[in-house]
């Protein structure tokens, strides 16, 4: 627990800085806590400290630890800890989807009128609208998923039909390299189509929220226009 608070104050501190060298607010980036790799416990010790982002990069898990978390809040009776904010922060198959709309927030992991499409569907069973992101391909080889980059405004045009789900932004995974100076130009890049987008006022779709930056280069993508960063090793690691 003594770590977790470390770890924490240490990323605040850093973020506070990267946030004011781009003359942003502190207040204004918010941290996704990447948990894929801790158990629910450790959730609930991130929400007894406040921190109510919690991302899962995959289905089952975000499944399993969603009903853990959510015994512990009925059980506890102390209300000190906040609820979950769910995010699915990794790739998304069509045929889990179902499973998750009534349980998540964001989707951060939207890259094909398919996903987008079946997202609507399900959600429209529930009466939902789902508030995604559209991840982004702007390296062009190093991921497999996500949209190219001259592909973003047709895929834009077709979701913007769809009343059950709303875009509000866009998500990369920058290629991992040692330098995370070479993620840089990758997080430029998305902030330009992120503001291009913005101008252009597209109907049911909002620019809000740019999802970038993780251990290794949070701090470059603050510089670079994220405001929201998803960060797993540098939260949990032992000091
Ligand atoms: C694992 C993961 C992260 C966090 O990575 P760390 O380097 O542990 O901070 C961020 N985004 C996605 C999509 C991930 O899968």
């Amino acid at each position: 627990m003594n770590d977790l608070i470390d770890n924490i104050n240490n990323i605040k501190n850093n973020i506070s800085r990267a946030a004011l060298k781009s003359g942003k607010r502190p207040e204004d980036i918010q941290v996704v806590s990447v948990t894929k790799k801790v158990d629910s416990e450790a959730i609930i010790n991130l929400l007894n400290l406040g921190m109510n982002n919690i991302g899962e990069n995959r289905v089952q898990e975000l499944l399993k630890k969603y009903d853990e978390v959510q015994n512990h809040i009925d059980k506890s009776k102390n209300t000190d800890g906040c609820t979950p904010t769910w995010h699915l922060i990794g790739h998304l198959q069509t045929n889990k989807v179902k499973y998750i709309v009534d349980k998540v927030d964001l989707i951060h992991s939207v890259d094909s009128i398919k996903l987008a499409s079946v997202i609507n569907e399900k959600c429209k069973e529930i009466d939902k609208v789902m508030n995604v992101l559209v991840q982004v391909n702007v390296s062009g080889e190093e991921s497999k998923y996500g949209i190219d980059a001259h592909k973003l405004d047709d895929l834009l045009y077709e979701i913007s039909k769809l009343p059950n789900i709303k875009v509000q932004g866009l998500m990369t995974m920058a290629p991992l390299l040692d330098d995370p100076e070479t993620a840089r130009p990758v997080f430029r890049e998305l902030n330009k189509l992120f503001v291009d987008i913005r101008d252009k006022k597209y109907d049911n779709v909002s620019m809000l929220y740019l999802s970038m930056g993780m251990t290794n280069d949070y701090d470059i993508a603050i510089e670079e226009g994220a405001n929201i960063v998803r960060i797993g090793t540098a939260i949990f690691r032992n000091n």
